[in-house]
């Protein structure tokens, strides 16, 4: 059944309303699910790589065996973008109405096969599978937003300074789009990138996150029944070994035009010495430090719940989750004590596939290893633990919803990006530090804000260096909004109004001489 269109935005509250739906855990049963593939996606053929290797994609709740794809390697990609080369030069001819009717078909088929979609996303990622819905949902938001966007696009006629010239800009799509996604949205972030490229008249080469292929391919086996002709999606599957030299030839291949990459700062930096080479086009959305301001006028039950929803999503485990809460002296003792006992009643950790859990296991150990130790060291530098603080009894994977007071701007926690379940509280006394503060990262992605100042409201967004600023809301991902960072966070928008679509699309500037 489809969704109503309501039911968007129910799904922004998904964490905490889960009533929603009605998980049941059902042990996995291999290629039980009609979209789990386990051949990688190249000109509308299910490939397997070249040299024969595969991998397994494990089940980071119970490390089980979820599914196998191939372990592609750079002659693989080559091949796909030789495809997606070849399929361009066809495809850019369609019309913006085509492309988008496809589009159509496949965001009701998305929504259509929602609850098996969200099933493949918890089983490799191991989000809570009402979370895995509401990422479906949001996902299929950008086929839809895309398919009206694209109809859009258009050039202009500019008065001409000459009265023998007639000057007009045309927008063209800009050819093959490298796109190398994470695994906290295994389905969304392909979307979000795909479905612009695919509106704008674009083929795509996607590699996605080692640990989450299925969802890519599922969505593959979707965009094919959808009608999208051969050759303008392609996903090349590859394990961790494999990234880098994927990564290094769409960004230096001269038949491709575009990389649009998120992930973190490290790679996102070295895909952009990469494709310096050809002078590619990127837009990239990379890793944040994000501030969670809270003012002492703020609505302290409306900041405890964001906090909780914007903290606790994914685990921890999303670029825009705040990262520094700093709270003002007045509030900070009453906000403290909320937030614990929200975290201590609220949240159930689990495997994403029972009822009621709603943080499930981090990505793989070895991120639980890097929280523990960005714990400890704020332990070891004077940290207060309220609740939580250490490895979860559940396994390897699992981390306990931790609270930290007293934390410094010398920590690892404020540092770096957690990635994780730990929430680290400092306190400041004036609004000019509150923002001194919160800029003082080379990060500039998403901040909140809580205050009920209206003054102090505008004072406040404006000042941050933040591409996203959440006001008295914690959850604000939506197609309509532009999402996208400031500084090292990265370059260009996805979604919104125009900017999404316009990352794909070249301006020629046309002037033509008259008698
Ligand atoms: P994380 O450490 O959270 O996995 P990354 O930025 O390393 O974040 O990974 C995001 C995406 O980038 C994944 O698809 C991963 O395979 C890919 N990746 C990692 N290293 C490279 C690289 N050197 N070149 C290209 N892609 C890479």
């Amino acid at each position: 059944m489809i969704p109503k269109a309501g039911g968007l935005w129910k799904a922004s509250h998904f964490i905490w309303k889960t009533t929603f739906i009605r998980p049941q855990f059902q042990p996995y049963v291999r290629m039980s699910s009609s979209l789990i593939r386990d051949k990688a996606y190249i000109n509308g053929q299910w490939t397997s790589a070249k040299s024969g290797a595969t991998y397994n994609v494990t089940n980071p709740a119970t490390g089980e065996v979820v599914g196998t794809v191939p372990d592609m390697d750079v002659r693989d990609t080559v091949a796909a973008i030789e495809t997606a080369y070849k399929r361009f030069q066809t495809f850019k001819k369609t019309t913006a109405k085509e492309r988008s009717e496809k589009l159509k078909v496949a965001y009701r088929l998305i929504l259509g096969n929602i609850d098996e979609l969200a099933r493949i996303l918890t089983l490799e990622n191991g989000k809570p599978l009402a979370e895995s819905k509401g990422e479906i949902m949001y996902g299929a938001s950008f086929c839809e937003w895309f398919a009206e966007e694209c109809r859009r696009v258009q050039g202009t006629i500019v008065p001409s300074p000459f009265p023998t010239k007639k000057i007009f800009t045309l927008k063209q799509p800009i050819g093959v789009c490298g796109m190398i996604t994470p695994w906290n949205f295994p389905n969304a972030m392909i979307t979000r990138k795909a479905c612009a490229a695919i509106a704008a008249g674009c083929t795509v080469v996607l590699k996605p996150a080692e640990d989450t292929p299925l969802s890519a391919l599922a969505l593959c086996e979707l965009f094919d029944r959808a009608g999208i002709p051969a050759g303008v999606m392609n996903v090349v599957t590859c394990n961790r070994g494999n990234a880098p030299a994927i990564g290094k030839v769409l960004c230096e291949s001269p038949l491709v035009s575009h990389i649009s990459f998120t992930g973190s700062s490290a790679v996102g930096k070295i895909l952009l010495r990469q494709s310096a080479e050809t002078v590619k086009k990127c837009s990239m959305e990379l890793g944040g430090n994000a501030p969670f301001i809270v003012f002492d006028s703020a609505d302290i039950e409306v900041a405890v719940r964001s906090a909780m929803a914007c903290k606790f999503r994914c685990a921890g485990q999303t670029c825009v989750c705040a990262n520094r809460f700093l709270v003002q002296e007045g509030i900070h003792d009453k906000f403290v004590e909320k937030l614990t006992a929200s975290i201590k009643q609220d949240v159930k950790i689990g495997n994403g596939m029972e009822s009621g859990v709603t943080q499930g296991p981090l990505i793989n150990k070895r991120a639980v290893d890097k929280v523990d130790s960005f714990v400890e060291d704020a332990r070891k530098q004077g940290a207060n633990v309220h609740v939580g603080g250490q490895r979860s009894s559940l396994g390897d994977t699992f981390y306990e919803p931790t609270l930290l007071s007293g934390v410094t701007s010398d920590m690892l926690v404020s540092k770096e990006e957690i990635f994780g379940p730990v929430v680290g509280i400092a306190k400041f006394k004036t609004e000019e530090e509150a923002i001194i503060l919160a800029n003082g990262t080379s990060a500039g992605l998403a901040g909140y804000v809580f205050t009920s100042d209206a003054s102090q409201q505008w004072r406040v967004a404006e000042a941050l260096e933040y591409g996203i600023v959440g006001l008295n809301e914690g959850l604000f991902s939506c197609c309509e909004g532009t999402f996208g960072g400031f500084k090292e966070s990265g370059l260009g928008r996805e979604g919104g109004i125009g900017y999404g679509i316009e990352e794909y699309i070249e301006v020629k500037y046309l002037c033509m001489g008259m008698k």
